[in-house]
C-alpha cells in the first residue's frame, strides 16, 4: 500500500475558483446568448509591455546561437535582474537590500507556498481573515494547521480578523505566533497599511520572535505615499521579515511566470538544538536543490521592466487599471453598495445587502446582472457578507457592469 501524505486529504477538494467555474459554466451554458463580465478571478487583462517582449524574443534569439546560449542559470537568479531589482525596487527607494539577498522565482504563489520548507512545522502559525488561500492550504498540506473545525476555521491557526469596524487592519495576535502572514496591499480587501500601522506589526514581531511572511504582489498599486510598498521601509523588519514579490499583477507576468523573494542576510531563526540559523541561507539551500531557476528569456523580460520605457509602459497599464478600479468605486456607490479598497489595490471589496450571503450575491450578479464576482467567504470566514470585484477588465466591460449593476 503506498500512503499518502494525509494533510492533502483534510484539504476540501473544491477549489474556490473551480466551484466558480463551474456555476459560471452552467449558467452560460443554459443562457448561450447572454455576455457575461468576467471580475471573478484576479487575472489580468492587459498585454505585457513592449520592451519586455522584445527582451523575450532576443533573449529567445540569444539561446538559437552557440555564442549566446544559455542552460541552467545561476540558481538564485541572473546578477542582471537582481541588480535591476536591488537598484530600482530598493535602493532607489532609500531601502539598503542587495542582489544577493534576493532570489528570482517563477511567482509568488511558488515561494509563499513554499517558503514553509525551512520552518519547522511545529511553528504556530497567525493569518489575516479574509485571505490569499494559499497561506492556509500549504500549511495544511505542512500539517501546522491542525483540524477543520464547524466554523471554517483550522484549529492550529490563529484567525486575525479584517473587517469593516476595524478598518481592514488587523489586531495584534494573543496566541503568541511563531509565523504571521501578512499581504498588503491586500487581497480580497484591496485594502491598505500605512507606514505607522505595519511599523506596529514589525515591532510586535520583534518583541516576539515572529516571522512575517509579508506578500506585496501588490505594491506597483500603492498610490497614498503613507501606504509603504515594502515592509523593509519600516525599521527593523530585516530582522524579522521575508518579502515577496511578483511581476504578475505589476507587468502582466501571470502567464509569463517571474517573481522574486527577499530574505535578508541578516535574518535568523533558531534549530531545536537553539542553535541560530540564517534563513537565507536554508532556502538558497532549498532552492538550489528544489528549483533550477525562472527561465533565462522570461528573466531577460523582466530586467527590460526596469529600463525607462519600461518603467513607463508598465505604469500606463496600472493606470489603466487604476482607473477601472475609481470607476467601480464611483459606480458602486451610485448604485447604494457600501466598497472598500480599489485606492491602492487593484481589488474591490463589497459589502453584501444586508441579509444576503456571500454566495447568494454571487449568484444574484450572475444572474441578474452576468457579472461574475468572488464570493468573500471563500477567502475566509470573516470573507462572509463580502464579495470580491476587481480591476483587471477593460473600460468597456468595467463601464456596463456598472451599469448593470446600477439596474439591480
Ligand atoms: N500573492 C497574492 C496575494 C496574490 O493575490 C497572488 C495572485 O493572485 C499571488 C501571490 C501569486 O502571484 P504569482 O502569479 O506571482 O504566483
Amino acid at each position: 500500500m503506498i500512503k499518502v501524505n494525509d494533510n492533502f486529504t483534510l484539504l476540501s477538494p473544491s477549489y474556490l475558483f473551480s466551484e466558480i467555474a463551474k456555476k459560471v459554466s452552467d449558467f452560460s451554458a443554459a443562457h448561450p446568448d447572454t455576455r457575461i463580465i468576467r471580475m471573478g478571478i484576479g487575472d489580468v487583462t492587459r498585454p505585457v509591455c513592449n520592451q519586455a517582449i522584445e527582451a523575450l524574443k532576443k533573449a529567445a534569439d540569444d539561446e538559437a546561437r552557440e555564442a549566446t546560449f544559455h542552460g541552467y542559470g545561476p540558481e538564485q537568479g541572473y546578477g542582471f535582474l537582481r541588480d535591476a531589482i536591488a537598484e530600482n525596487d530598493y535602493r532607489s527607494r532609500g531601502i539598503d537590500i542587495s542582489p544577493d539577498e534576493i532570489f528570482i522565482s517563477d511567482g509568488a504563489k511558488s515561494d509563499t507556498g513554499n517558503i514553509g520548507d525551512i520552518l519547522s512545522t511545529e511553528c504556530r502559525v497567525a493569518i489575516t481573515d479574509p485571505v490569499y488561500p494559499v497561506y492556509v492550504d500549504t500549511n495544511v498540506m505542512a500539517g501546522r494547521a491542525g483540524r477543520p473545525m464547524a466554523n471554517g476555521q483550522w484549529s492550529r491557526l490563529e484567525y486575525l480578523p479584517c473587517t469593516a469596524d476595524n478598518g481592514f487592519c488587523p489586531d495584534l495576535p494573543t496566541g503568541d505566533p511563531d509565523i504571521i502572514y501578512l499581504c498588503f496591499p491586500n487581497n480580497p480587501t484591496g485594502t491598505a497599511l500605512t507606514r505607522s500601522q505595519l511599523k506596529t506589526w514589525v515591532d510586535y514581531a520583534l518583541s516576539h520572535n515572529a516571522l512575517i511572511l509579508f506578500d506585496s504582489a501588490y505594491e506597483a498599486y500603492v498610490h497614498d505615499p503613507d501606504v509603504p510598498r515594502s515592509i523593509y521601509e519600516i525599521e527593523g523588519s530585516k530582522d524579522c521579515a521575508i518579502e515577496f514579490r511578483s511581476f504578475s499583477k505589476t507587468a502582466g507576468f501571470t502567464g509569463l511566470r517571474c517573481g522574486y523573494t527577499v530574505i535578508p542576510s541578516r535574518l535568523k531563526g533558531t534549530d531545536s538544538r537553539g542553535n541560530s540559523i540564517s534563513l537565507h541561507d536554508l532556502w538558497l539551500r532549498r532552492q538550489s536543490t528544489k528549483f533550477n531557476g525562472a527561465s533565462y528569456p522570461i528573466q531577460r523580460a523582466a530586467e527590460a521592466l526596469y529600463t525607462p520605457q519600461g518603467r513607463r509602459e508598465v505604469r500606463e497599464t496600472i493606470d489603466y487599471y487604476m482607473t477601472n478600479a475609481a470607476m467601480l468605486r464611483k459606480g458602486l456607490a451610485e448604485a447604494g453598495l457600501t466598497a472598500y479598497g480599489g485606492q491602492d489595490s487593484p481589488y474591490i471589496w463589497v459589502r453584501t445587502p444586508a441579509g444576503i450571503s456571500s454566495w447568494e450575491f454571487f449568484d444574484m450578479l450572475l444572474s441578474r446582472c452576468n457579472v461574475v464576482g468572488t464570493p468573500g467567504c471563500g477567502f475566509g470566514p470573516s470573507g462572509e457578507g463580502y464579495l470580491r470585484l476587481t480591476a483587471f477588465a477593460s473600460h468597456e466591460a468595467t463601464a456596463e457592469a456598472i451599469e448593470r449593476l446600477r439596474k439591480l
